[in-house]
């Protein structure tokens, strides 16, 4: 976990995603301009998306997180940003979260839920949204009905719970949301916005870890993991899950 942290610390980001795919999510919501928010980030990291968020959006964001380097990172950066007083930064656990219920009127969280289950991180958080509340979630998704079996089995390994769009969709429906919107990151959100900026931490980190057996490892899990989404990119992605609570 410590080289995990390691590795993608001083990162824009933690996953895949971009600027342009939050704010794309975001105008799924009919948010009125004078409403002051109350937001969650759940996951957040070093917050690419919170300060996009922060930068578009009023009222205040609570930043949560397990990590407290990300949340230091989070909080140098939203005052360089200019967006310091929008964001609040919190340690804490997704699976137990301390705040009121029926407060917020958005749950946001990029590719984090994994970390709970899609289910069940739905299902939790849906008490600490408003009625008529918004939820906003990328997830690992198979893009295509089919695909072959050496991903199939790739994805199953790391992430068990990976399953269509439309299972997804039932799931949010089954306890009680409404889709407003579902769309996948493009392959630059993986690629340039990603996968890219680890790949230039690869030597450093090494370096800094003493080439130890267990740094090369974190290198060589990620490298498989890329090396995987050159070739089978065409069947998976993150979704985006743009929903609202129905009541
Ligand atoms: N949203 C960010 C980070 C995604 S990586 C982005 O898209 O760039 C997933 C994040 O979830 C990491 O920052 C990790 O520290 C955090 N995390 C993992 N388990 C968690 C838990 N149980 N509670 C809160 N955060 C957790």
């Amino acid at each position: 976990m410590d080289l995990e942290i390691d590795l993608h610390k001083n990162s824009e980001r933690q996953g895949p995603g971009s600027e342009k795919e939050t704010l794309q999510a975001l105008g799924f919501m009919n948010l009125p301009s004078d409403q002051n928010l109350k937001i969650a980030d759940i996951g957040c990291g070093s917050g690419g998306q919170t300060i996009t968020l922060a930068q578009h959006t009023n009222g205040l964001i609570t930043a949560v997180d397990l990590v407290p380097d990300f949340l230091e990172e989070l909080n140098q950066k939203s005052k360089m940003a200019g967006v310091g007083e929008k964001i609040k930064t919190l340690e804490a656990s997704m699976e137990n979260l301390p705040f009121e219920k029926g407060y917020f009127d958005i749950i946001w969280s990029e590719g984090a839920i994994y970390n709970i289950g899609f289910e069940k991180g739905i299902q939790k958080w849906s008490e600490f949204l408003k009625p008529k509340g918004y939820l906003s979630i990328s997830e690992i998704t198979w893009i295509s009905h089919t695909r072959p079996r050496e991903i199939e089995d790739f994805w199953r390994r790391e992430c068990p719970e990976i399953t269509t769009a439309a299972n997804n969709i039932k799931i949010l429906e089954d306890n009680g949301y409404i889709l407003l919107g579902y769309f996948h990151l493009e392959e630059t959100s993986w690629i340039k916005n990603y996968y890219e900026p680890i790949k230039s931490q690869f030597s450093s980190f090494l370096l800094r870890n003493g080439n130890s057996e267990l740094a090369g490892n974190l290198v060589k899990q990620y490298k498989e993991e890329i090396a995987m989404y050159e070739r089978f990119k065409p069947y998976y992605s993150y979704g985006f899950y743009i929903a609202q609570k129905s009541t």
